[in-house]
């Protein structure tokens, strides 16, 4: 185990890569936030994606709220991941005699990994596929993911937190204004809560998929290289059964906000001061009732771990051999 912030709750997590579920759910409890505008836009859609949902858990009145789809937070986190097992070496590699080989050594020998990529290329060993799975691969099959999300929400209605902006595009070479553009964009300053439920994980697979959390700043349609996010960890959850949607999570909070007469979601807007007094009493409230075991981590456990997490990102020779071990445990998995 890497982080020694994480041992005492080593019970949680699996001592090595298992070959069947045992209910060790880890929930990481975020919000994301945007920094500046973005578009969530699903493939080639011209307006962002929105759904409609009631506003609360204890507010039935319908809101049309702005969504961002599963995929469109996932994947920008595991290009993270694996732009970084590139960074460090990881790639190529091969598998010998049940032994890993990097470098020179691996391009040797015939049946060699040169790279892991979505969607077409997965290499199926590395940390990146035995965590967030892969759909059928020739010979390989397939590998369910032991990460688990679902698509989240804003927390106010639709109208608040987009706007329209017409661009009028100059032709450099002829000086001429062309046609005039318009985008549906999401403002800066809008948060959208998110749980990504992590299952069956060693504490070392884990510190991965948090780092890659803490470390991916961008989100949203794929191209435009914008789209500035930041992530803020509330909590972390220990469990042995799934805690709650991000639609639950997303209402709850509303109906806090909404029964505090300090906020006003409509004129102000919300600031993360305004989550960060209502998250602990919110997350208490949709744990309370699960049927099952629960463990929250907040406060200064949770920054602790956290930090520790930072740490090992900023140490360039530990975090080479973390991400070594993680892969060479990640690729002499049989099945
Ligand atoms: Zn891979």
């Amino acid at each position: 185990m890497i982080l020694s912030t994480l041992e005492k709750y080593s019970k949680n997590f699996v001592p090595t890569i298992p070959r069947t579920p045992t209910n060790r759910y880890a929930s990481i409890i975020l919000l994301r936030e945007t920094k500046s505008y973005a578009i969530f836009t699903t493939e080639g859609g011209e307006q962002q994606d929105v759904e409609q949902t009631p506003a609360g858990l204890s507010h039935p009145e319908p809101t049309t709220r702005l969504v961002m789809f599963k995929r469109k937070q996932v994947a920008p986190e595991r290009r993270m991941g694996k732009a970084l097992l590139r960074q460090y070496g990881i790639f190529p590699y091969a598998i010998q005699n049940g032994q890993v080989v990097f470098g020179e050594e691996a391009l040797a020998i015939k049946e060699h990994y040169e790279d892991c990529y979505l969607t077409e290329g997965l290499c199926t060993h590395c940390p990146d596929c035995l965590i967030y799975g892969y759909a059928a691969v020739e010979g390989e099959g397939a590998r369910k993911a032991r990460l688990m999300t679902d698509t989240c929400f804003s927390v106010r209605p639709y109208e608040l937190v987009q706007k329209q902006v017409k661009f009028n595009v100059i032709d450099e070479a002829k000086h001429t204004s062309g046609t005039i553009t318009e985008y549906d964009y999401t403002v800066p300053g809008v948060f959208l809560p998110a749980v990504e439920t992590t299952v069956d994980l060693t504490a070392d697979e884990f510190v991965y998929v948090l780092g890659n959390i803490l470390r991916t700043p961008r989100y949203g349609k794929e191209g435009t290289r914008q789209g500035f996010v930041r992530n803020h960890v509330l909590a972390i959850a220990f469990s042995d059964v799934e805690l709650f949607a991000n639609l639950e999570f997303t209402q709850a909070l509303y109906d806090a906000f909404m029964a505090d007469d300090e906020i006003d979601m409509v004129e102000r807007g919300l600031s993360l001061v305004d989550f960060q007094k209502h998250a602990n009493s919110v997350i208490e409230t949709l744990t309370q009732n699960v049927a099952g075991r629960v463990e929250l981590v907040t406060g200064e456990e949770l920054q602790a771990i956290l930090e520790d997490v930072r740490a090992l990102n900023r140490d360039e020779t530990r975090f080479a051999q973390f991400l070594k071990d993680l892969h060479v445990r990640s690729a002499t998995f049989t099945v």
